[in-house]
C-alpha cells in the first residue's frame, strides 16, 4: 500500500519531527571533523524546503556512526548543522542533546520556517532499544512526523518506530519525505509488475547476507547473475574447485536449493564460467576486526581450475561478456553487490563491465535500472556512471530487506494512502 507523503498533507504552522539520514563520512582535519561527502545532506533539501515553504518548523533527528549509546565527540552532528545551514541558505539551530533541556530551550525560540538539528540520537542507548520513555522524550515537541531516512527504516528504533507511533496516537500525521517516497516507488511499486526481461545481478561477499533476497527474487526475475565471493559458495555446492576463495561451507545447501528453485521455475541462474584467480599470501597482519590481511599474487584467468592456494577474486572476461549480453536485453535491472574484490583494480574489471552494461541498457534501451546501496554504488560512482542509472538507493541493508519483501518498521509506521 503506498504511503502518504509530505505532498499529501498540509503541515503549515506545525512543529514537524523529521528523521533524516545524515550519517555522512567525516575526517579529522586540524583537530576538526570535516564532512567529506555531502550527498546525504543535499538529498534531503527538497523535503526540507517543501516543508519550510509550507510554514512548518522543523526538528531534525539523525544518527551518525556507531557510538554505541555513548557520547563520542567525533560523531557529533554539529558539523552537519553548519553544512546544512550553508546548503539550505537559512539559519539552522543545533541542540547539544536530542532530548531534555537543550531541546526545550531551542524549541522555545523557534518560529515558522526555523530549523533545529538535534544531536546524534545514538548517543543514547535507548534509541536502538526503542525505549518507550526515550521515544516520549524525543517526541515531546512533535506535532507531525516525517521519515526521509530510508537507510534506517529497517530498524525499529525510537526515532524510526517509537516516535511516529506516539505522534500518531496524539492524532498527528506521519508521512514519508520525498526521498523516502522515491525509494518506495523504485524498490517497491516499480518492481511489483516489472517490465520483462527482469534481470537481477547479485554479488558481494556473502551468500548468507543475500540468500533471502535470492529466494524472493527467484519468484519474480527472469535471470539471476551471480558474482563476487558469493559465487564460490555456489561452485563449492556444485563440487567445483574453489581453492581458498571466500566461501561459506554452511550455506552450500541453501545454494543448492536456490539452483533447484531456479531450474523448477525456469529462471536463468548464471554462475561465472571463468574467474580471475590469484595466489593468496598471508601478510601476517590483521585488520581492524582482527581478521588476517592477505596479499594476492600472479592473477590469471581460471576456467574451472582454481588451484588449492588460489582464491577467485573477480568474474573472468568470458563471464563479464556473457553477463553484459544478458543485461543488454533487460527491461528491468536490479543490482546489488560487486562482482569481485573491486577495491583492488586488478579485480575490478568484472564489476566495471557490469556497471557499464547496466548504464548502457538504461540509456539505449530505456531499461529501468535500480542499484541497491553499498559497494555497487561505490563502483558505479567510481566508473562515473551514476547519472546513467535510473535509481541509486540510499539504503544498503534497508534496500536488501525491502527487496526480500519484508515490512520495514520505519515504513510501516507511516500512514497509508487512503
Ligand atoms: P557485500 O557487503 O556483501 O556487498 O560485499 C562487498 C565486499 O565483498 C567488497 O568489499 C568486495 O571487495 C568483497 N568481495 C567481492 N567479491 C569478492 C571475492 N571474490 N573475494 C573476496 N572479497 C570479495
Amino acid at each position: 500500500m503506498p504511503k502518504l507523503t509530505i505532498k499529501d498533507v498540509n503541515l503549515a504552522g506545525k512543529r514537524v519531527f523529521v528523521r533524516v539520514d545524515y550519517n555522512v563520512p567525516l575526517k579529522e582535519q586540524d583537530g576538526q571533523m570535516v564532512i567529506t561527502d555531502t550527498t546525504r545532506i543535499t538529498s534531503t533539501l527538497d523535503t526540507l524546503k517543501h516543508l519550510l515553504d509550507q510554514g512548518a518548523q522543523l526538528i531534525l533527528a539523525a544518527h551518525l556512526g556507531r557510538p554505541k549509546g555513548k557520547v563520542v565527540p567525533e560523531m557529533s552532528l554539529r558539523p552537519v548543522a553548519a553544512k546544512l545551514q550553508e546548503l539550505l541558505g537559512r539559519p539552522v539551530l543545533f541542540a547539544e542533546d536530542c532530548i531534555g533541556e537543550p531541546v526545550d530551550r531551542a524549541v522555545a525560540q523557534m518560529k515558522a520556517g526555523d530549523v533545529l538539528l538535534l544531536e546524534n540520537v545514538r548517543f543514547h542507548p535507548e534509541e536502538e532499544k526503542n525505549d518507550p520513555a526515550f521515544a516520549e522524550a524525543l517526541a515531546k515537541h512533535a506535532e507531525a512526523y516525517v521519515n526521509d531516512a530510508f537507510g534506517s527504516a529497517h530498524r525499529a528504533h525510537a526515532s524510526t518506530a517509537g516516535v511516529p507511533q506516539i505522534v500518531a496516537a496524539r492524532g498527528g500525521q506521519c508521512v514519508a519525505g520525498l526521498l523516502m517516497e522515491k525509494e518506495l516507488k523504485f524498490l517497491g511499486e516499480e518492481l511489483e509488475n516489472p517490465a520483462r526481461p527482469f534481470v537481477v545481478i547479485l554479488g558481494g561477499a556473502k551468500v548468507s547476507d543475500k540468500i533471502q533476497v535470492i529466494k524472493a527474487l527467484l519468484q519474480k526475475a527472469d535471470a539471476l547473475l551471480i558474482g563476487g565471493a558469493m559465487a564460490y559458495t555456489f561452485k563449492l555446492a556444485q563440487g567445483q574447485p574453489v581453492g581458498v576463495s571466500l566461501v561459506e561451507p554452511d550455506f552450500t545447501d541453501r545454494a543448492t536449493e536456490a539452483l533447484q528453485t531456479a531450474a523448477d521455475r525456469g529462471v536463468k541462474l548464471l554462475l561465472p564460467t571463468d574467474d580471475i584467480a590469484a595466489k593468496r599470501v598471508d601478510t601476517g597482519q590483521k585488520d581492524k576486526k582482527g581478521r588476517p590481511v592477505y596479499a594476492y599474487e600472479n592473477p590469471r584467468v581460471a576456467k574451472g581450475d582454481i588451484r588449492d592456494d588460489e582464491a577467485g577474486l573477480d568474474i573472468g572476461p568470458e563471464t563479464a561478456e556473457t553477463y553484459a549480453g544478458v543485461i543488454a536485453g533487460a527491461k528491468t535491472i536490479v543490482w546489488n553487490g560487486p562482482m569481485g574484490l573491486f577495491e583492488d583494480e586488478r579485480f575490478a574489471k568484472g564489476t566495471l563491465r557490469v556497471a557499464q552494461a547496466v548504464a548502457e541498457a538504461t540509456q539505449k534501451n530505456g531499461a529501468l535500472s535500480i542499484i541497491g546501496g553499498g559497494d555497487s554504488v561505490t563502483a558505479v560512482n567510481k566508473a562515473g556512471l551514476s547519472d546513467q542509472i535510473t535509481w541509486i538507493s540510499t539504503g544498503g541493508g534497508a534496500s536488501l530487506e525491502f527487496l526480500e519483501g519484508r515490512v520495514l518498521p520505519g515504513v510501516a509506521a507511516l500512514m497509508d494512502k487512503n
